[in-house]
């Protein structure tokens, strides 16, 4: 049987940044990323984005060239899920049954886009890996009309490039306003109007029954005529084998600050992995971002190599739609106060959220400034004075202490 000092499972963000920053670091041991897709590591974000609209080539969204692995002596096993884990005994079992031992096994499986369950919803697409876009991509030609479900990033992002690829799209979603569990109520209206400025139909507060042949029926009969239907409605966490073999889950797999498991030498992060976050007031929580995945992975080479330390990285985020670029620094959760700075109209301002008077986040749109320099204020807690806040002519940054 072959083991390895350390065992990576997933071969995303978080897998492939352990295995780069523990060489970086300078792990000498063996290493290797199984990966249940067939592809070497590749970013995620652009299949929403460039990849989708045909403006990426698969090979512009590696992570590395494919001969750094080789270099780095990276053995990359693809293809291949892990189906269980045998923590006392150190080793894993892949579904062909090969077993490998491990060291040191860092669980970075992220998660399966969170399918419909009504009637019909085999014909649903989602967005989750290469394959899904590239299902998506052979249908598109013969596709006219698109309903899209979901009125989260993935969905907008989606909505907007498939409107710019000429198809007629109408956006589904639940709730009163779209992006309801990430931004606050100036954000979602924004966006749902650029949407609509640019040809979307864009239903909130809208309730679905199933997919039908002609498109999506909602809940009050009418039927939404759609030749392609996709879905972003989040992510199933993959921590499968891990809760099999005794890890403590909840809403993902527990860790603690180090990003370590209940299980003995097996860490996880990324997507799975919740933690406890200094930004979310302490609560335990998953981030599905590549900042997150990038830094857990960083922490988590930290710890091997003999120097923890506890994780507290700011969380940032991006999103991209239409000439929009927006782009978040903390989280938001539990604002009670939101000052708005600048025009939404100039499509260019700021949402800066307080809490108690201390600034915990801001969603940027197109305003590159009030990020750079409002992540400062978040990282600080600071309490600055709303009307200075929401005055362009003041930089973010002069409200920094000197
Ligand atoms: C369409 C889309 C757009 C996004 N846009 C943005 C964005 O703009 N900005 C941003 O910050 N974040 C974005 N994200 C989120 C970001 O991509 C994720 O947060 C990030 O990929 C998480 O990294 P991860 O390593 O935890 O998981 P992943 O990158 O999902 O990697 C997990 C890997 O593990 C594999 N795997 C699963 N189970 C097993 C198993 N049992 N054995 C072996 N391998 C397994 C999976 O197949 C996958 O390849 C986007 C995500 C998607 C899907």
């Amino acid at each position: 049987m072959t083991s390895y000092d350390v065992l990576i499972v997933g071969g995303g963000h978080g897998g492939a940044q352990a295995a780069i920053a523990l060489r970086q670091q300078g792990f000498a041991g063996s290493l290797a990323i199984v990966g249940a897709e067939p592809y070497p590591p590749y970013e995620r974000p652009p299949l929403s984005k460039d990849y989708l609209a045909g403006e990426k080539a698969f090979e512009r969204l590696l992570i590395r060239p494919l001969a750094f692995w080789a270099e780095r002596q990276v053995e990359l096993i693809l293809g291949q899920p892990v189906v269980a884990i045998n923590p006392a005994a150190k080793l894993v079992t892949l579904e062909d049954e090969t077993q490998l031992g491990y060291g040191t096994l860092i669980w970075a499986a992220g998660g399966k886009a969170k399918r419909l369950s009504c009637e019909g919803f085999e014909r649903v697409h989602t967005i989750r890996d290469r394959a899904d876009v590239d299902r998506l991509l052979a249908e598109l030609p013969e596709v006219k009309r698109v309903a899209v479900i979901g009125g989260g990033y993935i969905g907008l992002e989606a909505a907007a490039v498939l409107t710019k690829l000429g198809r007629k799209v109408t956006l589904l979603e639940a709730l009163d306003r779209v992006l309801a569990r990430v931004a606050g109520e100036p954000i979602s209206r924004f966006y749902e109007a650029e949407h609509r400025a640019h040809g979307v139909d864009v239903r909130t507060g809208t309730g679905m029954d199933s997919i039908v042949a002609e498109g999506v029926r909602l809940a009050d009969g009418e039927v939404v005529p759609a030749d392609l239907i996709v879905a972003g409605i989040g992510i199933d966490t993959a921590i499968g084998p891990l809760a099999e073999a005794g890890a403590e889950t909840g809403n993902g797999v527990h860790v603690d600050a180090f990003c370590r498991t209940s299980l003995d030498e097996i860490y996880a992060i990324g997507d799975c992995a919740a933690h406890e976050n200094r930004f979310a007031g302490g609560a335990r929580i998953r981030l599905e971002s590549v900042q997150n995945a990038n830094d857990q992975a960083n922490l988590v080479a930290k710890a091997i190599m003999g120097t923890p330390e506890p994780y507290a990285a700011t969380p940032w985020f991006w999103s991209n739609q239409y000439d929009l670029k927006l782009q978040t620094v903390g989280l938001c959760q539990g604002y009670d106060d939101l000052v708005v700075r600048g025009d939404p109209a100039a499509r260019s301002f700021s949402a800066i959220y307080l809490k108690g008077g201390r600034v915990i986040a801001l969603d940027c749109v197109n305003a590159v400034k009030d990020y750079v320099q409002g992540r400062k204020l978040v990282e600080a807690g600071l309490t600055p004075d709303k009307v200075m806040l929401a005055d362009t002519a003041v930089p973010l940054k002069e409200l920094l202490p000197s």
